[in-house]
This record gives structure tokens, sequence and C-alpha cells, in this order.
């Protein structure tokens, strides 16, 4: 997988592109998603983080996700599934693939998946697309 680094000078630029004011915790959760495209829930983010930010609270994850959300540096992937929403840094557009087996989100280019294949009616303005597909990635699909 493709690994990312970032410095802090970069994550607080992110950050005040999109209006949000600097934390210590902020910087913390932004950087993870930034650095580890995995598309984590609220609870990996908390596990992963926890041990170095013992202040660290779930409840402060999860409303720094939604701010960030809102701020669309980040995006929320309501997958439906029962381990909750899933979180994205992204800079570009694309479809996701849940895996119904693994759980394992993977990102898919709107090249490859077309979703152009559906077009809202005259007068809808699309600000944007989002596209989940669900089945069994290739792995899984393999063990079958
Ligand atoms: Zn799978
Ligand atoms: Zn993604």
């Amino acid at each position: 997988m493709q690994t990312y680094s970032f410095t802090t000078q970069e994550i607080l630029d992110t950050l005040s592109e999109g209006g949000v004011k600097p934390s210590a915790q902020r910087i913390a959760i932004l950087r993870y998603l930034m650095e580890n495209r995995i598309h984590p829930t609220v609870d990996e983010i908390f596990k992963a983080l926890q041990p170095t930010n013992p202040t660290l609270s779930r409840t402060t994850v999860y409303n720094t996700l939604r701010l960030l959300a809102a701020a669309c540096i980040i995006r929320c992937i309501e997958t439906g599934g029962g381990d909750g929403a899933r979180w994205d840094y992204s800079q570009h557009d694309h479809a996701h693939f849940l895996c119904a087996s693994c759980g394992k989100v993977t990102d898919i280019d709107y090249n490859d998946a077309s979703p152009s294949f559906v077009i809202p009616p005259k007068g809808y303005i699309v600000h944007s697309t989002d596209v989940i597909f669900k089945g069994l990635c290739p792995l899984c699909s393999e063990a079958v």
C-alpha cells in the first residue's frame, strides 16, 4: 500500500484552508486520516490515537470528524454496515467498494467505475456523488 507522510505545517495549512481552528487533537486526527488511507471507523481512529493522546475521548474523535467533514476536508462514507461510517481524507472524487466478507473499503477511480450511468434530471445541481459498490473483493471472491 502507498504510504504518506505530512509535516505539521502541511496539516495546519489543510485545516486553515477549510477554516478549521487547529488544536493538538484535531491535528492528530487529521494526520492519522491523511497518512492512513484505510477508510477507518471512529473506533479504529480512537484506538490508534489514544495511546499517544491519553486525554482523547471517542466523542472528541467523532465531533472532530464531523467538523472536518463539514469543512470538506474529509468525507464520511455511510456504508450501512454494522461497524458504522468510514472516514476518508481524499483530494479527488472517487467511488468505493465495500467487501461484505472482509469489510475492507477500496478506492475505485471513476474512470473505471463510470458513475455517469446515473444522471440527475435537468434542474438539479450536483455538488458531489457518492458511489458505494458492495460485494466481494478479489481476495475474498477467490476464497469462495
Ligand atoms: Zn474482502
Ligand atoms: Zn476513499
